[in-house]
């Protein structure tokens, strides 16, 4: 990687989201900005900090310009308990609106930090639309950082604009997405629920979208070889200019420990006793289940879960985010039989998803299809059950199934946000065992896996010296070091 004099290197602040979802792909794509030479700040709070902190001083300590600059998150003045400062911690909407309320006040001090550190550029979360004009007032570059696919961002861009939910006769009835180059069809209960019905949020994503059209650019954790057809389309529709530099996650996280502790305060012990079960199981016959850091499902669900998986007769790992602290006893009881016939491992809260998706006894995922949950399953070339939940899931979803041909859908309906997902379980356990049956043990699934492992290839691929994601950052680079020049020299005449 290359060193700079210091009057010509990048400075670049980054500023992410609270939620892992956002905030450990953009980590890993400052981490990343770092070792191709950039001078990176990462601006966090105290204990967002601790989850990365780690990787941050190890880069540091093998030469890499990148510190945090860490401010404190107003916990006591929102009435969040200490250390609550991370949508995956919180547990109600009100702890939801609270964390909103602290982030919005963290705004004017991050503004002054801008103002004295000077940066280059700016990438920031989409959800922090003012960072536009924060960015004009210092005469630099704001990068747009979005967190899922260019598919999304296509479906749901042409959605909004001919509406084509809002001539139907029911919420069930399907209906195609207009503009895409493949024929994706979906219901209205599929769409974001501030699509079906106008709320703040809907307001709120309008800012967003109009911030991003007035950015540089934008920065996307996808691969032109993963979906280059929506990465073109996207590019031609909306005239922005868009980077693809991912998957960032593969890129940075090689060893065993980093993928342990990738954006997890506590050390994930590699003697656990997750690990060894692993380790006795055949290549490729185990099955993953997540929902991703923020969704936490109702017992009933739970339970059809956990039947579904039983019946299937696949051996599985599941990590589960509790809905309270207590945690669930009926499941202990289910969680107690599967120890003893070495038929399923449970992880309460928190997993080492790099880790475990690396494993080579993992067979598939059944995933919520977050994109980065997407992104890293891909990467270890797993097909998948896909089952998603809310916001951008059930497009994704599409992307997996229909185009890529890598996944296997449960079936589930409604899109609803995760914080007013009921009592009641939205997927049964016959159609659960059945998705499980297709992808681990049907014949059909082999040409998913195979198409997986290609793709898990071309990931790799991607990020090395050479690829195409490797050739567009340095290509970012290369005009943001333009820009840096010609205002230097604009200062000068
Ligand atoms: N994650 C993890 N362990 C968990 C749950 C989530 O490491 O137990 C990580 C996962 O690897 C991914 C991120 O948290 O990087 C979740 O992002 P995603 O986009 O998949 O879903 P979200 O949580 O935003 O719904």
């Amino acid at each position: 990687m290359t060193t700079e004099s210091q009057s010509q290197q990048l400075n670049v602040i980054f500023l992410p989201y609270p939620a892992p979802g956002h905030m450990n792909p953009m980590v890993d794509t400052a981490r990343l900005f770092a070792k191709h030479g950039v001078s990176v700040t990462i601006i966090t709070t105290p204990a967002n900090a601790s989850t990365f902190q780690k990787a941050i001083d190890s880069d540091f300590s093998s030469g890499y310009c990148i510190r945090t600059h860490v401010i404190q998150f107003p916990t006591s003045q929102v009435g969040l308990p200490d250390g609550v400062e991370n949508v995956k911690d919180i547990t109600s909407r009100e702890m939801l609106d609270k964390i909103s309320v602290g982030i919005s006040m963290l705004q004017d001090q991050i503004e002054l930090l801008f103002q004295e550190m000077q940066p280059d550029c700016l990438v920031t979360d989409m959800l922090y639309p003012w960072t536009v004009e924060s960015a004009a007032k210092l005469g630099i570059p704001r990068i747009y950082f979005y967190s899922s696919s260019y598919f999304t961002r296509c479906a749901s861009h042409f959605i909004q604009q001919h509406k084509p939910h809002e001539r139907l006769f029911s919420d069930n009835q399907r209906f195609s997405v207009p503009g895409l180059p493949h024929n994706i069809e979906m219901t209205t209960l599929q769409l974001e629920e501030w699509v079906r019905t106008k709320n703040d949020f809907t307001d709120h994503l309008n800012a967003i979208y109009e911030s991003e059209s007035r950015s540089f650019g934008t920065l996307y954790n996808s691969f032109h070889e993963l979906e280059g057809d929506y990465e073109q389309l996207y590019e031609s529709t909306k005239g922005v200019k868009c980077w693809s530099v991912g998957p960032v996650s593969a890129c940075l996280n090689k060893g065993d420990e980093e993928k342990a502790n990738r954006g997890h305060r506590e050390e994930l012990l590699q003697e656990s006793e997750w690990l060894n079960w692993l380790n006795s199981k055949q290549n490729e016959s185990v099955l993953y289940i997540s929902f991703g850091s923020l969704i936490r499902l109702p017992h009933s669900q739970l339970l059809e879960i956990a039947l579904g998986l039983q019946n299937s007769g696949h051996v599985f790992i599941w990590v589960i985010r509790k809905r309270n602290r207590d945690g669930d006893s009926s499941l202990q009881d289910f969680e107690q039989k599967m120890k003893e016939s070495k038929k399923g491992c449970i992880i309460w809260n928190w997993a080492p998803q790099l880790l475990i998706l690396d494993h080579p006894a993992i067979g598939g995922i059944v995933t919520h299809c977050g994109w980065n949950s997407i992104l890293e399953s891909l990467s270890a070339g797993l097909p998948m059950v896909t089952w998603p939940v809310f916001a951008d899931q059930f497009y994704n979803e599409k992307l997996v199934v229909d185009v890529l041909k890598i996944g296997v859908p449960v079936g589930s309906k409604e899109n609803k946000f995760w914080m007013s997902i009921g009592v009641d379980a939205a997927v049964r356990r016959e159609d659960i065992a059945k998705a499980v049956i297709l992808l681990m043990g049907s014949k059909e699934s082999r040409e998913m896996r195979r198409r997986a492992r290609k793709l898990g290839e071309a990931s790799k691929k991607t990020i090395e010296e050479g690829g195409s994601s490797y050739n567009n950052l340095v290509q970012l680079l290369d005009k943001l070091k333009s820009l840096k020049m010609s205002r230097a020299l604009n200062r000068t005449n």
